[in-house]
């Protein structure tokens, strides 16, 4: 049996509304977090705000405080802090600066449900705090589970915190294992777009800027995750989420390529029978979703029409373009610390990448050289992954000359 804690075990059931639900959302300032905020104004009767955090746009984070009127606010970067405080504070707000404050906050009472939002590494701390605080957790931050997961599903399962995704793969796995809990799952077949560049080859990708890098054909995101999905890593990230998530062995996620994101993801159970789940691309409905499960909340979203759309069309990813695919799916079989090494070089790179440091092809080669040079420790505790993540971070940076 696949018996992770984020099983949905509801039967659907209607429900009434008891109060509403108390969300922070950590990371509000980006593109998951602002539409997180969407969805919640549309729905004041279901929720409400009670922390927000930011690291460094404090404009943006001092005008939805304004607006929705958290009891805590956190701005990572501490020399913002001034401004924030003298502008929250009339508003009878609480605001805390820095890292730390972050965790500060994760370990408030006053909050029912964690927005895992923040990217990349930086958001595991804050999301462990959470989960050992006993909050529901809904997680965007897939890195989280990329570089802990099993400890982090661990506490889960002790804390018995419901973890419900919010990455739209991982929601349409979630939606399709409603009702499923006695079935074990064969296969999860997890849908890529193939990014901006599907179908291009290493002498066409060579060239590639950031400008072209950061233009998604279907979802508009924050810069790092479109240029993970632009190196299709996101999907090998997304991999090592779904392994974690789903409590399943690597050998049952295959990744299909999936141009038009109309099928966010799909399970095969051991009948052969497969699920999927669909809709138009728009990460909205996967927030909703986790923020309000088990209830489904009507919307009015654009719906998908087959009667007027193009032909839906699958084909297997192509690796040997785009390698970042192949050393994901190898970081997963080889376990360990090396999901978290390849997590630590890839951030390395995509940073490099943003600042013209490093071409689109060279951020394969700095996170392959990586994994090759940090030492493979097989059953990590929690401070083995914190220092993998340090010394691969150190090595690829010092790779980039930076
Ligand atoms: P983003 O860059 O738009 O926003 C990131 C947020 O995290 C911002 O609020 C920023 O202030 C905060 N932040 C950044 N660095 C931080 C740090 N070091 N410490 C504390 N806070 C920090 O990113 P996003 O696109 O919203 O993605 C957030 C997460 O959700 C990522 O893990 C991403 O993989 C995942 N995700 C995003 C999408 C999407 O459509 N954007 C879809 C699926 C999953
Ligand atoms: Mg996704």
């Amino acid at each position: 049996m696949n018996q992770g804690p984020s099983q949905p075990s509801s039967q659907g059931a209607i429900r009434p509304v008891e109060r509403r639900k108390r969300i922070a959302i950590f990371g509000s300032t980006g593109s998951i977090g602002t539409q997180a905020l969407d969805v919640i104004r549309e729905h004041p009767d279901r929720f409400e705000v009670c922390i927000l955090t930011a690291h460094s746009n404090h404009d943006l984070l001092i005008e939805q405080s304004i607006r929705f009127k958290p009891h805590t606010v956190v701005i990572v970067d501490e020399r913002r802090y001034e401004s924030v405080r003298d502008a929250l504070m009339p508003h009878g707000i609480r605001v805390l600066a820095g890292v730390e404050a972050l965790e500060e906050a994760a370990a408030d009472d006053e909050y029912d449900m964690m927005l895992a939002a923040i990217v990349g590494f930086a958001g595991l701390k804050p999301t462990l705090r959470a989960i050992d605080n006993g909050k529901s957790i809904a997680l965007a931050n897939k890195e989280t589970l990329v570089v802990a997961g099993d400890i982090v599903m661990q506490l889960a399962v002790a804390r018995q915190v419901p973890i419900i995704p919010v990455d739209s793969e991982h929601s349409a796995i979630f939606q399709c294992l409603v009702g499923e809990t006695r079935n074990r799952i064969e296969k999860v077949i997890l849908t890529a777009s193939g990014g901006p560049f599907l179908g291009r080859k290493p002498n066409y990708l060579v060239n590639i800027r950031k400008e072209h890098a950061l233009r998604h054909p279907n979802w508009s995101m924050g810069a790092k995750i479109s240029i993970d999905s632009a190196t299709l890593m996101n999907k090998g990230l997304e991999m090592i989420e779904a392994r974690w998530l789903f409590n399943i062995k690597p050998e049952q996620i295959q990744v299909v390529v999936h141009p038009q994101s109309i099928i966010h993801s799909m399970v095969q159970f051991e009948d052969g029978s497969i699920k999927a789940q669909m809709g138009l691309p728009d990460m909205k409905l996967p927030i909703q979703y986790a923020m309000a499960y088990p209830d489904r909340i009507s919307n009015d979203f654009p719906r998908y029409d087959f009667t007027k759309s193009a032909t839906l069309t699958f084909e297997p990813p192509d690796t040997k373009t785009f390698r970042n695919l192949a050393l994901a799916t190898d970081a997963m079989f080889r376990g360990g610390n090396a999901p978290a090494v390849l997590n630590a070089a890839n951030e390395i790179a995509v940073y490099g990448f943003l600042r013209n440091k490093i071409g689109f092809l060279e951020m394969t080669d700095l996170i392959e050289k990586t994994m090759a040079r940090i030492e493979f420790i097989p059953r990590p505790g929690l401070q083995d992954y914190f220092e993998s993540d340090a010394a691969a971070r150190n090595f690829a940076a010092t790779l980039l000359d930076i």
